[in-house]
């Protein structure tokens, strides 16, 4: 899934459809080098591995990444989130990381890079031409006095004297013996204060994943999701709703309390999906082996 944000996010939207495309169908392909160590996981892991890599990331106030990250196990309900990375190139990894190999819940900044330097993970340069691009968009945006959904936010910055751009992608699984896995992976929303960590690395709010219940991620404005926990309530939902009517649920209940900003993207113990939103768009794209890969942008 992809989150929020004017036409250009529509574009990436499409090129990570396209991406989990090749992943899906990669995953019965034995000749693919790039999936190796995927294969290496269990299916679970590998479809959210492969369903949250990310090319870049949106870019704060300053210009730099700070990314986020989470994930969680349905079947243990242990999860962890990454905050404030500057160069992971997988966050999810490091994330998995957390969750698997120390007590924490929530890591940021220079002491969780220095984790997965311990662990090798690759690093990567996340601000990538696009990403650049559309800071200045935003920046440009701003100057005409759009003020997007960060208006308190921005207000401030102008009064000291310096619009809303994510796309975190999520990814949900279910496998044959019924355990589910959520995580999801942001930069977080451009022009974003440094130090500002959203939803994506908190559990509950950006992801939650319980065998008992379904999983859950959001994308959209973090701090709506925070404030009303909305993966956690999606899940809590799912205990008699289906995917489906619970996500429709979830994203009803915030429009009425807290306004536009925000999508959800379900699954329940059933394997059946579920997708809302009220931003502007979210594309998503789901894979099984029975019904294959069904990919779709909502407007
Ligand atoms: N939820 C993310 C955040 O607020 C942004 C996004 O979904 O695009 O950090």
């Amino acid at each position: 899934m992809l989150g929020s944000g004017p036409d250009r996010n529509r574009l990436l939207g499409c090129q990570a459809l396209g991406k989990l495309r090749l992943a899906g169908s990669d995953f019965s392909s034995k000749e693919n080098p790039p999936f190796k160590r995927l294969r290496q996981l269990s299916w679970k892991w590998r479809t959210i591995r492969s369903s949250t890599r990310v090319e870049g990331q949106p870019l704060n106030l300053l210009g730099q990444v700070e990314a986020d990250a989470g994930i969680m196990d349905g079947k243990t309900r242990k999860g962890a989130g990454v905050a404030l990375l500057h160069g992971t190139k997988n966050p999810i990894r490091l994330a998995k990381i957390v969750m698997e190999k120390t007590d924490h819940a929530l890591l940021a900044g220079i002491g969780a890079e220095r984790l997965g330097e311990a662990f090798r993970l690759p690093k990567a340069n996340l601000k990538i031409p696009e990403r650049v691009y559309q800071w200045k968009q935003a920046k440009q945006r701003f100057g005409k006095g759009d003020l997007g959904d960060l208006s308190k936010n921005l207000r401030l910055i102008r009064s000291k004297g310096q619009s809303l751009l994510g796309d975190t992608v999520g990814a949900l699984a279910i496998d044959q013996n019924g355990d589910l896995a959520a995580a999801d992976s942001t930069g977080g929303v451009s022009l974003k204060l440094p130090g500002r960590i959203g939803d994506s690395p908190i559990i509950g709010a950006g992801f939650f994943a319980d065998n008992r219940l379904g999983a859950s991620t959001a994308t959209g404005v973090g701090e709506i999701a925070m404030r009303l926990v909305v993966s956690k309530s999606a899940c809590d939902a799912m205990q008699a709703l289906t995917a489906q009517q619970a996500a429709s649920r979830t994203v009803k209940r915030v429009t009425e309390i807290e306004g536009r900003g925000l999508g959800i993207i379900t699954l329940d113990r059933k394997g059946r999906y579920g997708v809302a939103h009220n931003t502007p768009h979210i594309c998503w794209a789901s894979v099984s082996k029975s019904r294959g890969l069904a990919s779709r942008m909502h407007r």
